[in-house]
């Protein structure tokens, strides 16, 4: 029996990475230095987008890119149950009330005809924009989404957490890289390190809106503006301007460098997840006791996490955890928890999800996870399903 952990994720981290966060270290800047820029500029160019703002987490991300879209307390937002909490959580920082749409039988996102129909069920105006999740690194048609919030006047963020490389083909042809923000108001992604990039902590937000991206830069600093001629006095060089309320969400130059270097390998690192996803699918692909991901042939998925349906998930998962395999759950379903739970909102709401989060099971999935790790994770699992 295998004694090491093999855990859902894992981050790989490379002498290279090691020699570039020790050299900006033996550097004149620890925070707020060059390679912020630097992997900012890296970040925009590897998605295709103007601007980024690299902030301290996914979360953070997530908080002022809702302050950007100008989220009141008030405003109705409509947000995917099937998400890290997160995703959720930024609508409320803001004040807003937070509305959740079902999620698609097959993809796990966010059903369009679904928030179609909660659009059409209220008067125009009543819903101010919609939170969507590339959930396990499959890309949401974003073009569609557009259409509709284009049609209702609502803004658009893109949780891409899970997604960062993920593509799909609009219905002119045009590849739609996540973070592109052809149709999203913004993009935000996270580099914790169970995610494709990993700086320990850290963040991006990524968009084409000149104005959102002031925003932003203020709001990653305090609400201070980043640019003088936008103050409204200018007494000289040491003098700076507290505009808005914002925060320190700043990443770090150390976190940064780390960044760079490991976007570098986030091609390699995608197809070591297809090879393993190949492997599962292969393994499993007459077992009727498992159902399997399905993912359309026309789209790059990322694959943060490899989902499979079973029965009796709550016993395989013990016996796994028994053998120091890490599957995990992803997610129990937002609108279910404690805190959500108080806004009404109770089991039976969205029977799609709910039925999804009580099968689901992520099994290891990371770059460098071993074939012989891998062979492991899957005869345990047809072992438990012979018992
Ligand atoms: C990881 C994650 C977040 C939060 O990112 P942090 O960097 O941990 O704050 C938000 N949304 C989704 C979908 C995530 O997976």
């Amino acid at each position: 029996m295998k004694s090491h952990k093999i855990s859902y994720g894992h981050q790989y981290i490379t002498d290279e990475d090691i020699q570039v966060v020790i050299e900006t270290l033996k550097s004149d800047y620890m925070t707020q230095g060059p390679k912020i820029a630097e992997f900012e500029r890296a970040f925009a160019d590897y998605v295709g987008v103007k601007y980024a703002v690299a902030v301290s987490n996914g979360t953070a991300a997530l908080h002022i890119s809702a302050m950007a879209l100008n989220v009141q307390p008030g405003d109705n937002v409509i947000v995917t149950p099937m998400t890290f909490v997160a995703s959720a959580n930024c609508i409320r920082y803001c004040g807003g009330n937070v509305h959740f749409c079902d999620i698609d039988q097959n993809t796990f996102l966010m059903d369009i005809d679904k928030l179609q129909q909660m659009l059409e069920s209220k008067p125009k105006g009543f819903y101010k924009g919609v939170v969507f999740v590339d959930f396990a690194g499959y890309p949401m048609q974003t073009e569609k989404i557009r259409c509709l919030c284009d049609k209702y006047g609502m803004w658009m963020i893109e949780d891409g957490c899970h997604a960062p490389g993920a593509y799909y083909f609009d219905s002119k042809g045009d590849k739609q890289i996540v973070g592109s923000c052809n149709y999203s108001d913004v993009t935000v992604f996270s580099f914790h390190p169970v995610k494709h990039i990993a700086t320990g902590e850290g963040g991006m937000i990524t968009t084409n809106d000149s104005e959102l991206y002031y925003k932003l830069q203020c709001y990653r600093t305090h609400g201070i503006a980043q640019d003088r001629t936008k103050l409204t006095q200018d007494l000289g060089g040491w003098y700076y301007e507290m505009q808005e309320l914002g925060y320190n969400y700043r990443i770090t130059d150390l976190q940064c460098a780390l960044g760079i270097s490991q976007l570098k390998r986030l091609n390699w690192s995608l197809e070591r997840r297809q090879q393993i996803v190949e492997r599962y699918n292969q393994a499993f692909a007459d077992c009727d006791f498992i159902i399997l991901p399905k993912v359309a042939s026309d789209v790059y998925h990322a694959y943060h996490l490899y989902v499979i349906q079973v029965e009796d998930r709550k016993a395989l998962f013990d016996y796994m955890r028994s053998l120091n395999i890490f599957v995990q759950v992803h997610y129990e379903p937002v609108h279910l928890m404690p805190y959500y739970r108080q806004f009404g909102n109770k089991e039976g709401d969205l029977p799609i999800v709910e039925n999804y989060s009580k099968h689901c099971l992520t099994l290891p999935i990371y770059p460098t996870l071993t074939e012989e790790e891998q062979d492991f994770v899957i005869e345990k699992i047809k072992e438990f399903y012979k018992r």
